[in-house]
C-alpha cells in the first residue's frame, strides 16, 4: 500500500494552472458589478429613497418601515436581475468567521402558483436561530433570541444567488454579539470626537473619516498534500515538521516572481472580490516559501473591515477550483515567517485632509502634530488594551516567540519626527511667539512622504501619513483591533480638546494652548517610541526599563480588558458596557482553551497513530536487515549502524508516548478547573508545554525514520507551491 503522502505528493506534481477568465480586460467594466452601490441604487431607487439611505449613512438618521419597504423592493428587483433567488443577513459573530442564514424571495400563493417578495422588514431586522453563537452569558438559553439589524453604511451585495445584507448581531436586551455594532459605536466616536478638535484649526470640517487598508498574508499549499495532514486540516498549522534545508534564509521568495497556478488563482479570486467591490490593488510574494500578500487600496474602516471579511471567504472558496488551500493562520509553519494583517489606518476630513499627513506649512504641521501626538498619546495610555485586542492561540506564534513583531506594545516613528518631537518638546512658549515658532518646527520634509524610513521589527509604525499597526493577526478580524483603535484615540482627543478648552478659558492663546498640552503629552509617553530593533533580547530589557508591558501569554494579554481603566475607556464613551466586555473576555478566554484543546487531541492523536507507528516500522525493518545480516554470519559491527538507529528511535518513542501521556493528564486536570481563567492558564502554562517536547522528538525521528516510511507530507514538500 502506498502511504497517502507518496499519492498526495505525485498529484500535487502533475497539476497544472486552471484557465481563468475575466470578465473583461479592463477591471472598470466590472468592478463593483455585485453591490448594491451608487448606480444600482439610482436604476432602481428613488431619488427620496437613495437620500434615506445616504442620510443613515452619514447622520445615523432612520429609515422608517414604509421607506424599507420601498428600498427592500428596488433591491430585490436589482438582486433578481443578478440571479439572486435568495437573501441573507451577513453578520460577524464572535466565532471570528462571518455568518449567513438564506431564506428565499419566493414564497407560495397556493399549491401551483407563487411569487418573489422581499419586505422592508425582512430587510431591516431578523432573528436567526441564535443559540449555538458564542455569547459569554448575554444570552441566556430562555432569551436565547439575538437580532440581526441591517447596516445601511456598507453595502449589500450578490454573492452566488444570494443577496448578502451587512448587519449588526445584537442580544434580545440589545447587547452586542459581534464585531460591528462596536465598531460602528467607536467610529462615531471617533468622527464626533475629532471633529471637535479639527474645529480648533478649521470650521469647515464637520466630519472625520477614520479609514483602513488591509495588507493581507496567507499561505498556499496544495489541497491533496494539505489533506494528508490532519494537523493542518482540524488546527490550521503544522503540529510536527522538520524544517526544510532550504527555507526562507535565500530570501529569493520575496517579490519573486509569482508560480503560474499561483497567478491563475489570484486572478480568479480578484476577480471575484473586485467584482463585489473589493478594491485590491496589489499582489505579491511574501518572504516565506508558499507565502503571499494582497492588499486593497484603504477604505472607510467599517467597509475595510467587512470587505476583509468577504475576502477572506472569497480566497477560501477559490482556492478550491485551484486544488489549492488557503492557510489564514498566523503561523502555520515552524521556522519560517508568520502571517499577518498589517492594519494602515489614519483620520481623513470632509475637506480631504489626511490628519495624519505631515505638510510644509507650520499651521497646518500644527493640525498634524496633534493627531500624531494625540496617537502617540492614546497607544502608551492603552497599549495593554491595544495588545489584548490582537491577542489570540494562534497570532501567540507570532507575538510570544521570537518573531516579528514582538508583544511589547511600541512605536516607531522615523529618525526625523523623533527630532521634530525632541526639540518640540523642548521648545518653550514666550509670550507673544508666533505658533510656528512655538513648534519650532517651521518645515517637515516632504521626504517623509517618500516612505523611505521603514522599521519591519516595530508593531505600530508610523509610514508617512499613516499608522501601520503590524501585530494584527492574519485570521482575525480587524474590527477587534479597530474597536479599540478608534475608541482609544477618540478618548484622548476628547480629553485633550478639554485640556486646551481649559487653558484658554485662563486666558491663553489658542495656538499656546494647543502647543502646551501637546509638549506635555509627548512627556508623559515618550517612553513608547522605539527606533530600534524590536526583535532584539536589548529591547525586552529596555522595555522593562521604560515600564512597558510584555505579554506573552494569551490568558494575560487577555487580562487588560478587565482593567478599571479598559472597562472605562469602553463603558464612559458607550461603546461597550460592563456586560458586553466582560461577555467579551470570556469568549476570547473559552476559544483559547479549545484551540489549545483541539491542538493538543490533534496532536496526541498524530504522535500515537501516525509517527509512533511509522517509527516502529522503521525499526522492525532495522531489526530484520540486522537479524538476516547476523544470520548471514556477519559480525555487529556491520550491523552498528541499525542497532544505533533502532535505540535512538525508541529513545524518541519513549518521549512521545510519555510526553503524550503526561499532556492527557493535564488537559484532565485542566477541564476539570472551575474557572475560565484558571483553566486557561493551565492550557497555557502546562498543556501547551508538552507540544514543544512532542514536537522536537518527532521531528527528530523524522530526521532518521527512511523517507518512504514517513507518513506526513514534510516541510519541503509542503512549502514550495509551483
Ligand atoms: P506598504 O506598506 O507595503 O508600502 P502601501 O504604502 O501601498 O504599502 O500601503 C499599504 C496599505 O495602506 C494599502 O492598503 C493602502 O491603501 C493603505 N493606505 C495608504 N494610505 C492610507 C491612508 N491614508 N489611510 C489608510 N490606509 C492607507
Ligand atoms: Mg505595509
Amino acid at each position: 500500500m502506498t502511504l497517502m503522502r507518496f499519492k498526495a505528493l505525485e498529484i500535487a506534481q502533475n497539476r497544472q494552472p486552471v484557465k481563468v477568465e475575466t470578465p473583461s480586460p479592463k477591471i472598470s467594466d466590472y468592478y463593483g458589478s455585485n453591490v448594491f452601490g451608487e448606480s444600482a441604487m439610482r436604476q432602481h431607487l428613488s431619488k427620496e429613497a437613495i437620500a434615506a439611505i445616504s442620510d443613515a449613512k452619514d447622520k445615523g438618521t432612520k429609515i422608517d418601515r414604509k421607506m424599507a419597504d420601498i428600498i427592500a423592493a428596488g433591491m430585490k428587483q436589482w438582486a433578481m436581475s443578478k440571479g439572486a433567488t435568495h437573501y441573507s443577513h451577513w453578520f460577524q459573530p464572535l466565532t471570528g468567521a462571518t455568518a449567513e442564514k438564506h431564506d428565499a424571495f419566493f414564497e407560495p400563493i397556493d399549491a401551483t402558483s407563487a411569487m418573489e417578495r422581499f419586505s422592508g422588514n425582512a430587510l431591516v431586522q431578523q432573528e436567526p436561530d441564535a443559540s449555538s453563537f458564542p455569547s459569554g452569558g448575554l444570552r441566556n438559553t430562555f432569551e436565547a433570541r439575538g437580532y440581526t439589524a441591517w447596516d445601511p453604511s456598507s453595502p449589500a451585495f450578490v454573492i452566488g444567488k444570494t443577496l448578502s445584507i451587512p448587519t449588526i448581531f445584537v442580544s434580545y436586551t440589545g447587547e452586542a454579539l459581534d464585531y460591528k455594532a462596536p465598531l460602528l459605536k467607536s467610529l462615531h466616536f471617533m468622527d464626533t470626537s475629532a471633529t471637535e478638535v479639527c474645529k480648533l484649526f478649521d470650521t469647515n470640517i464637520n466630519k472625520v473619516t477614520a479609514s483602513l487598508g488591509i495588507e493581507q498574508e496567507y499561505f498556499l499549499v496544495d489541497e491533496a498534500l494539505y489533506n494528508a495532514r490532519h494537523d493542518m486540516i482540524l488546527t490550521g498549522r503544522t503540529l510536527v515538521g522538520y524544517s526544510s534545508a532550504k527555507g526562507q534564509q535565500l530570501e529569493d521568495h520575496y517579490f519573486g516572481s509569482i508560480p503560474d497556478r499561483v497567478m491563475a488563482y489570484m486572478i480568479d479570486f480578484e476577480t471575484e472580490a473586485l467584482k463585489l467591490g473589493i478594491p485590491l490593488q496589489t499582489r505579491h510574494n511574501e518572504v516565506a516559501p508558499g507565502q503571499f500578500e494582497c492588499a486593497p487600496m484603504f477604505e472607510e474602516v467599517n467597509l475595510a473591515v467587512d470587505h476583509n471579511q468577504l475576502l477572506m471567504d472569497l480566497m477560501e472558496k477559490v482556492a478550491r477550483r485551484h486544488h489549492f488551500k488557503v492557510l489564514m493562520h498566523e503561523k502555520p509553519f515552524d521556522g519560517i515567517n508568520g502571517s499577518g494583517k498589517h492594519n494602515n489606518w489614519s483620520l481623513i476630513t470632509n475637506t480631504g485632509v489626511n490628519l495624519l499627513s505631515p505638510s510644509s506649512t507650520p499651521i497646518d504641521n500644527q493640525l498634524f502634530l496633534t493627531f500624531f501626538i494625540n496617537v502617540i498619546k492614546a497607544v502608551d495610555d492603552h497599549a495593554d488594551l491595544l495588545r489584548a485586542s490582537i491577542a489570540s492561540a494562534s497570532n501567540q506564534h507570532r507575538l510570544g516567540a521570537n518573531e516579528a513583531p514582538p508583544s511589547i506594545i511600541s512605536i516607531f516613528i522615523g529618525s526625523q519626527l523623533t527630532k521634530v518631537l525632541e526639540s518640540f518638546e523642548k521648545s518653550t512658549t514666550d509670550a507673544g511667539d508666533s505658533a510656528a515658532a512655538a513648534i519650532n518646527v517651521n518645515k517637515i520634509p516632504e521626504i517623509l512622504l517618500d516612505n523611505t524610513d521603514r522599521n519591519r521589527t516595530s508593531p505600530f509604525a508610523f509610514t508617512g501619513n499613516k499608522f501601520e499597526f503590524r501585530a494584527v493577526g492574519s485570521q482575525q478580524n480587524s474590527a477587534s483591533p479597530m474597536i479599540v483603535l478608534n475608541t482609544i484615540m477618540a478618548d484622548r482627543l476628547t480629553k485633550f480638546k478639554a485640556e486646551v478648552d481649559d487653558l484658554i478659558a485662563k486666558g491663553n492663546d489658542k495656538a499656546e494652548a494647543i502647543n502646551a498640552v501637546l509638549r506635555r503629552y509627548i512627556t508623559e509617553s515618550k517612553r513608547i517610541l522605539f527606533e530600534g530593533n524590536g526583535y532584539g533580547d536589548e529591547w525586552v530589557v529596555e522595555a522593562e526599563k521604560r515600564g512597558l508591558s510584555n505579554l506573552k501569554d494569551v490568558p494575560d494579554a487577555l487580562k487588560a480588558y478587565k482593567s478599571e481603566k479598559s472597562k472605562a475607556v469602553f463603558a464612559n464613551n458607550n461603546i461597550m458596557n460592563e456586560r458586553e466586555i466582560d461577555a467579551r473576555y470570556e469568549i476570547l478566554l473559552e476559544n483559547f482553551i479549545k484551540k489549545i484543546q483541539i491542538e493538543s487531541r490533534v496532536l496526541g492523536d498524530i504522535a500515537n497513530t501516525s509517527i509512533i507507528p511509522a517509527a516502529i516500522s522503521f525499526q522492525h525493518k532495522l531489526t530484520e536487515s540486522a537479524s538476516a545480516m547476523k544470520d548471514f554470519g556477519l559480525s555487529e559491527d556491520n550491523y552498528q549502524v541499525a542497532i544505533d538507529a533502532i535505540k535512538e528511535a525508541s529513545e524518541y518513542i519513549n518521549t512521545i508516548k510519555t510526553s503524550v501521556y503526561k499532556m492527557v493528564e493535564e488537559r484532565k486536570t485542566a477541564n476539570a478547573m472551575d474557572s475560565h481563567e484558571d483553566c486557561a492558564r493551565a492550557y497555557s502554562n502546562n498543556v501547551k508545554a508538552y507540544f514543544d517536547i512532542i514536537r522536537e522528538a518527532s521531528d527528530k525521528l523524522e530526521r532518521i525514520v527512511e523517507d518512504t516510511l514517513w507518513p506526513l507530507p514534510k516541510y519541503r514538500e509542503l512549502l514550495f507551491v509551483k
